[in-house]
């Protein structure tokens, strides 16, 4: 089924409602669903919904109310993705020259695209970590299964992402390591999210709030603010610095990374430690980078890249309001929640820790990485064939 918004009705929209309603009728199937960061910072702009009544725990309510089986957080993965891709960026820093610098983070499929089609040869500077989506689709078939005692082909994973890219993402060659079919069987978008709650009646005005499931409804600041431009670059340098200096940093110590400013630059010094930063937003900015990086005007250690003007809090796939832009007021909404979360660092989500302790082992395990990263030349894009 596809839906347009195009005057002409030259471009659809797909729409994967009817494939989510049947899985969640389906009495075989375990429907698990996993809501991206920047998802509850705009869910109630496309039901007239006051900001102050579309928290996220009545954005968990609401989704239950649609009948599936578990609600989670992608903050918990995303701070999964930050203990791996924090790791492996001092992995490549310690064997500095066996690496091709800049490292990129590979969490947004918008980017990865844009990178193998556009600049197939830095494909290698890609951190191997997978995004927070598909890490969670991995841990639901494989580490959650474990826990349910069931076969892991009975859990049918969705996500609720603000990116219309993210349906791509879960249908890339090898995002099936669990080995149960894709490990994201289906994405849904924050606007698809607003349609089947209206369509299955849900009024979440009405609605007392609810909290996640557990134990994969857990998630730190760091992880809501994935959401956001510089967010990943943010969260990443809070547990760098636990990792090099053993002692956490102040929480706020490198917000200078924030922004909305096309291309940011940021110099660090962690532990002794030189680290030359870049963010940018926006595929245009990120092509103007690209070429100061290759043609050696520029030089970074860590670059994040976001497809989205503003990062995800901008996505495809968020709601759209007529002749205004909602990005920043979103941005602002996950730094307020990152700050009133009791928990800023990735590495003390608890429950990261116990799915290390009774799963993963550590970061860049044997297990962590049949799991939790990817080999992103070893699917071609379509024209490559
Ligand atoms: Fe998707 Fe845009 Fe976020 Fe990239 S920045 S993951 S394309 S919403």
């Amino acid at each position: 089924q596809c839906i347009t918004h195009c005057p002409v009705g030259a471009l659809y929209e797909r729409d994967d409602i009817d494939p989510f309603m049947n899985a969640v009728h389906d009495p075989e199937k375990i429907v698990v669903v996993q809501i991206a960061p920047a998802v509850r910072a705009a869910w109630g702009e496309g039901l007239d919904l006051p900001r102050e009544m579309a928290t996220e725990k009545r954005l968990a309510a609401a989704v239950r109310a649609l009948g599936v089986d578990y609600v989670f957080d992608t903050n918990f993965s995303a701070d999964l993705t930050i203990m791996e891709e924090g790791n492996e960026f001092l992995e490549r820093m310690t064997h500095a020259d066996q690496y091709s610098w800049p490292m990129f983070t590979s969490c947004c499929p918008g980017w990865v695209r844009f990178v193998k089609s556009q600049y197939p040869d830095m494909t290698k500077n890609l951190s191997t970590a997978k995004s927070p989506q598909q890490m969670f689709g991995a841990v639901a078939k494989s580490y959650y299964a474990q826990i349910l005692d069931v076969d892991p082909s009975r859990i049918f994973s969705v996500s609720i992402m603000p990116c219309v890219a993210k349906k791509h993402e879960c249908e890339i060659p090898g995002m099936d390591d669990a080995g149960a079919g894709p490990d994201v069987d289906l994405s849904l978008t924050t606007r698809e999210l607003d349609r089947v709650l209206k369509a299955e009646l849900v009024s979440p005005a009405f609605l007392e709030e609810e909290e996640f499931d557990q134990p994969l409804g857990i998630g730190s600041g760091a992880g809501v603010i994935f959401g956001a431009t510089g967010g990943v670059m943010e969260a990443a340098l809070r547990t760098a610095y636990y990792v090099l200096n053993g002692k956490n940093p102040d929480p706020e110590m490198f917000k200078m990374v924030r922004g909305m400013d096309g291309i940011r630059e940021a110099e660090l010094e962690i532990a002794g430690i030189k680290i030359k930063a870049a963010i940018v937003n926006g595929l245009g900015n990120t092509r103007k980078l690209m070429e100061k990086i290759r043609s050696g005007e520029a030089e970074y250690h860590f670059v994040e890249v976001m497809a989205c003007p503003g990062g995800c809090v901008g996505g495809g796939g968020q709601p759209i309001t007529d002749g205004v832009e909602l990005a920043d007021v979103r941005r602002r909404n996950l730094y307020h929640l990152d700050k009133k979360n009791p928990l800023r660092f990735s590495h003390e989500n608890p429950s990261v820790i116990k799915a290390y302790e009774d799963f993963f082992e550590k970061p860049l395990s044997h297990k962590s990485h049949e799991l939790l990263h990817t080999d992103h030349e070893a699917w071609k894009m379509p024209n490559q064939r």
